[in-house]
């Protein structure tokens, strides 16, 4: 085993957080807590995996989870679309593979929902193979500790940084190499200010020595936000409203939403009515404003205004309880919430 790998196994040894899914060497528990962990914080995630895992111990528990279920599962933590995808790779699991993960690396990687940093912790991990799990802060603590300024993200900063990890790697502990790895990040080599005093190999890092640990890792030139105005009516009755599921093909794909010309299309109120029943083929009389809400998809910062609504054809539109198990969209719920529609 290499200093580096030693160092951080120590280090991790000591350090490392007591997180529900570090208990377990199921694949399944393992594949499911870093679906979870992707663009989420650690402490977000702790409760929804216990209660994911309770319901769905297995993939062929999950690989029959309708899509409501799925959005009731994953409630908390966003970014449906991956829970949709590991619902698929557990279908994929429970029919072809008996319900147990592969440790094949070529199944794995055939699994849909499992990229290359899934793959390589859940190799490593539950079945102890040498694959890089390269996240976020593996992309800073290498690019630090090497000095690379190629901007991460890129093609050549993969390329550099999976070199440097296969170098360092542990053949006896890959699994807990990685998640070292990923804990410096999460802990010590963090996004501003790293704490390299705490750090198990200040000894020989580049941004350390040259004073650089402000300026790496270099980052691509973020997307510029742009402002967009949506609509949206609120038509309710004892308990329900009127909504519709996002396409297949929509950002929150899935979900419900309230009835408007699109998330990101504007339109005049006068023209709100037309709108709708172009849209859903349902005849409606638009009423006053109720709730004005603020939300973010991608690079778009979207205000959303909401108008009270009656309807005399509901169209292509449908009642959805207001209740907690129907996955309304979060902006839909702020306008719920605004206009008083529901209490949380
Ligand atoms: S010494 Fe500092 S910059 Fe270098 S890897 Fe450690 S925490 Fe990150």
């Amino acid at each position: 085993m290499g200093t580096t790998a030693k160092r951080l196994l120590a280090w991790f040894d000591h350090v490392q957080r007591d997180l529900p899914w570090r208990r377990s060497r199921d694949p399944w528990a393992i594949w499911v807590s870093e679906i979870m962990l992707q663009q989420t914080r650690v402490e977000a995630v702790r409760e929804p995996y216990k209660r994911f895992m309770a319901k769905y111990p297995t993939p062929r528990a999950f690989a029959k989870a309708s899509d409501d279920e799925v959005m009731v599962a994953w409630r908390g933590l966003g970014y449906y679309r991956r829970a949709r995808l590991l619902r698929d790779g557990a279908l994929r699991v429970a029919d072809e593979h008996r319900d147990t993960v592969p440790s094949d690396l070529e199944q794995l990687s055939a699994l849909p929902g499992v990229g290359p940093y899934t793959l390589g912790a859940i190799a490593s991990i539950a079945f102890g193979h040498c694959e890089p799990a390269v996240d976020g802060n593996v992309e800073r603590v290498v690019s630090r500790h090497r000095g690379f300024d190629a901007p991460i993200g890129t093609g050549p900063a993969r390329r550099a940084i999976r070199e440097v990890v296969l170098g360092w790697m542990s053949q006896d502990r890959p699994g807990d190499f990685n998640q070292a790895l990923m804990e410096l990040g999460a802990i010590v080599c963090k996004p501003t200010s790293p704490s390299c005093g705490e750090c198990p190999i200040a000894k020989d890092c580049v941004a350390k020595r040259k004073g650089l640990t402000d300026q790496l890792p270099v980052k691509k030139a973020p997307r510029q936000a742009v402002e967009v105005s949506s609509r949206a009516i609120v038509v309710q009755k004892a308990g329900e409203a009127l909504g519709y599921r996002i396409p297949a093909d929509q950002p929150n794909a899935g979900q419900i939403e309230l009835p408007g010309p699109g998330v990101l299309h504007d339109c005049d109120p006068d023209d709100l009515k037309a709108a709708i029943l172009k849209h859903f083929g349902a005849s409606v009389t638009v009423g006053e404003a109720v709730a004005s809400i603020r939300h973010a998809i991608t690079h778009h910062r979207i205000t959303m205004t909401a108008h009270a609504a009656t309807v005399r054809r509901i169209g292509r539109l449908q009642w959805f309880s207001l209740g907690s198990d129907t996955p309304w969209t979060t902006p839909s719920r702020k306008v719920f919430r605004q206009s008083r529609t529901l209490d949380a």
